[in-house]
C-alpha cells in the first residue's frame, strides 16, 4: 500500500511523530475524560416497519469535551481502540445505558456496541451481568451489537458470545456486509439480529444486496433491522424487503437520554 515499506511496516516520516503525540495526548485526556464522567450517552431509536413504532434504542457514546464540545465517536474511539481506554470507556457505556433502558416503559429493549477487544477479555459476560443486576434491566432488553472483527476472535472471544447468551442477552451483527466473513461468520457466531450497514441501504442504485441479507437472515432464522434509513422511499423498500426494524434519521436521530424519555413519555424514576 502507499506510503508502506516492505513487510507492511510504514515508512518513517516526520510528521508521524506528530501524529503520535497528537494521539498520545488525546489518549491522556480520554483517560481524564472516563475518570470525571464526561463521557454522555445519546440514544437513537429503532424502529418497526412500517408502522415506525419505537422498540428500543441504540446507545451512542458522545464525548462532552471541556474546550471542544459535544464530540461524536468518530473523533476519539479509534484511539480508545488503540490504547486500550475502549475497555473501561465501554463498561461505563454499558453501565450508563443500562440504567437509562431501565427507566423505559414495557419491553424496550437497548442496544449497546461492543468492540471486539473488550469481547476478547475474560469475564466480560459477569461485567454484563453485574450492569444489569445493578440497573434492573431484564437481559432479554439487552442487545449486545457486535462487529464482524469478532470473527478474527482470540481470547475469551467465544466462551464470552456464549456466556452472554447463557445470560439471556440477545446479539446483534452490525455494519453487516462491510467485514470479511460473512458467510461463516453466521454459521459459526450465535446472534439473534443482522443490522445491515447503511452503505447498503439503496439510495437509487441497486437494491441486491440489501435483498441478498434479507434472504440470508430469514435462511438462519435471523431478525433483520436496517440502519441509516434517510428517507420515506427508503423505509418502503426496505418494508418491501422483508426488513423488520429501521433505524435511521428519517425515523429519529441520536437524542439525549432526557429527549428519548420525554419521547416515550416515561417519567424518571431515578
Ligand atoms: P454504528 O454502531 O454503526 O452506529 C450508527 C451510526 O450511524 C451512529 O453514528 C449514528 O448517529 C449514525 N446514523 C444513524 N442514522 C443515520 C442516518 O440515517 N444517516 C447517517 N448518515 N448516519 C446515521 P455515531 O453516533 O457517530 O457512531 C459512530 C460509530 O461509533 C458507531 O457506528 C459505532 O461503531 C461507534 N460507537 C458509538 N458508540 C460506541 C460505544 O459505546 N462503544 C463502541 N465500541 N463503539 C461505539
Ligand atoms: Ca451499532
Ligand atoms: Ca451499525
Ligand atoms: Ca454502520
Amino acid at each position: 500500500a502507499k506510503g508502506r515499506g516492505e513487510g507492511g511496516y510504514e515508512r518513517y516520516r516526520p510528521e508521524m511523530e506528530a501524529r503520535g503525540a497528537e494521539r498520545s495526548r488525546q489518549a491522556a485526556a480520554l483517560r481524564t475524560a472516563i475518570i470525571e464522567d464526561q463521557l454522555v450517552v445519546h440514544f437513537q431509536p429503532v424502529v418497526t416497519l412500517p408502522e415506525g413504532r419505537i422498540t428500543g434504542a441504540e446507545a451512542l457514546v458522545r464525548w462532552q469535551h471541556p474546550v471542544d464540545g459535544l464530540l461524536g465517536p468518530g473523533a476519539f474511539i479509534d484511539t480508545a481502540e488503540q490504547t486500550g481506554l475502549i475497555v473501561p470507556l465501554g463498561v461505563r457505556v454499558l453501565r450508563a445505558a443500562t440504567r437509562e433502558a431501565a427507566t423505559w416503559p414495557g419491553e424496550l429493549t437497548v442496544s449497546v456496541n461492543v468492540s471486539a477487544r473488550q469481547l476478547r477479555e475474560a469475564g466480560f459476560p459477569a461485567v454484563v451481568e453485574a450492569a444489569l443486576r445493578e440497573s434492573g434491566l431484564p437481559a432479554r432488553r439487552l442487545t449486545v451489537e457486535i462487529t464482524e472483527s469478532v470473527a478474527v476472535g482470540g481470547g475469551a472471544t467465544t466462551e464470552n458470545l456464549q456466556g452472554l447468551r447463557d445470560l439471556g442477552v440477545r446479539l446483534s451483527l452490525d455494519d453487516f456486509g462491510t467485514g470479511a466473513s460473512t458467510l461463516s461468520l453466521l454459521a459459526t457466531c450465535p446472534v439473534h439480529q443482522i443490522k445491515l450497514d447503511r452503505s447498503f441501504v439503496p439510495d437509487g442504485g441497486s437494491d441486491a444486496i440489501a435483498r441478498a441479507v434479507a434472504q440470508m437472515a430469514r435462511a438462519f432464522g435471523l431478525q433483520t433491522v436496517a440502519e441509516g434509513v434517510e428517507t420515506a422511499e427508503q423505509a418502503a423498500l426496505m418494508t418491501r424487503l422483508g426488513y423488520e426494524r429501521a433505524q435511521g434519521f428519517h425515523f429519529a436521530r441520536p437524542m439525549s437520554a432526557a429527549d428519548l424519555r420525554a419521547r416515550l413519555g416515561a417519567t424518571a424514576v431515578r
